[in-house]
């Protein structure tokens, strides 16, 4: 049986973080309701974080209609609402830090030639190349030990490169197993994180000054947030984040990883499907209290 989760005696902060490169869905109505109703439950204080850093998606006009989807469903934030892309220059001394550690490396490999070198090693070997969480094959690190001479004319002559961790350098500098505080949606156990799941993770392009991975884990620490809930999808992702915030001298957020709802199709449902957008739906003439009974959650519920 869930429990009531115990807060401690600091006043919690949560934060919800959608990325505004398309219109809310129902699995983020499920997200920043649940958000509401901890920090309500907790007398914590609740952030809105919106994850721009894509700036080829995610538009001003979608930070707008966010903004009013969230307003409709009558969940209140506090105010500023942080833009990731307004914070580079935080991104930016969090990756030089790392930078300087030598724990990052200018990586030129296409992913065309990440599917050649793993095509030739499934041939040559008999057995897969190993695969990221979400499916992605491992980057192979051949340029992880190139001369730095030939590195700085590379990038001097303007070659795309990204900015990836050096996951065994990285896994070197912690001592002891990674664990993390997960709640789901009930009691807490301590989770051991596996970041060498991921390999040598992008932490930066040359377009996009930082990655998912090092903002989200340098603004929950900026922010001060102690509680982070979000969907499970991004559990696997949490590992990464450990590792980030052991490297960074960051503090741990307390995690809680929710269900998904699903299509009824049985898939996650994601941005590009128009049937579960919160727009659509208001459009339809469904309620506030409607979309909290599609999500599962009850209809009549006190606002923070
Ligand atoms: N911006 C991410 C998304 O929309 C969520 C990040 C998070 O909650 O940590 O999927």
């Amino acid at each position: 049986m869930p429990t009531e989760p115990d807060f401690g005696d600091v006043r919690p902060v949560f934060r919800f973080a959608p990325s505004p490169n398309g219109r809310l869905h129902l699995g983020h109505a499920l997200s920043a309701l649940l958000n509401a109703d901890l920090a309500h439950a907790s007398g914590g204080r609740l952030l809105l974080r919106l994850e721009d850093i894509d700036t080829a998606r995610c538009t001003p006009a979608l930070v707008e209609a966010i903004l009013e989807d969230l307003v409709w469903l009558g969940i209140r934030f506090e105010t500023p609402v942080r833009l990731q892309s307004r914070h580079m220059a935080d991104y930016e001394t969090a990756l030089d830090a790392l930078r300087a550690d030598g724990l990052v490396y200018a990586a030129f490999g296409t992913r065309g030639e990440t599917r050649r070198h793993a095509s030739l090693f499934e041939e040559r070997e008999g057995r897969p190349w190993p695969r990221d969480p979400d499916g992605a094959l491992l980057y192979p690190a051949l340029d992880r030990e190139l001369d730095p001479a030939e590195r700085d004319r590379r990038i001097a002559a303007g070659e795309p490169h990204a900015w990836r961790l050096d996951m065994s350098a990285a896994l070197g500098r912690v001592a002891g197993s990674l664990l993390f505080e997960e709640r789901g949606e009930g009691t807490a156990v301590l989770v051991p994180a596996e970041p060498e799941l991921w390999g040598d993770v992008v932490l930066a392009r040359a377009d996009t000054p930082a990655s998912y991975h090092l903002a989200v884990s340098v603004d929950d620490a900026l922010q001060g947030v102690t509680d982070v809930v979000r969907g499970a999808d991004l559990l696997p992702s949490t590992s990464v984040h450990r590792l980030l915030q052991a490297l960074l001298g960051l503090p741990v957020p307390r995690y809680h990883h929710h269900r998904l709802v699903l299509g009824d199709d049985g898939l996650k449902l994601s941005k590009s499907r128009g049937d579960t957008a919160l727009a659509e739906l208001r459009a339809a003439g469904l309620s506030p209290a409607d979309i909290c009974r599609m999500v599962g959650l009850s209809g009549h519920r006190e606002q923070p």
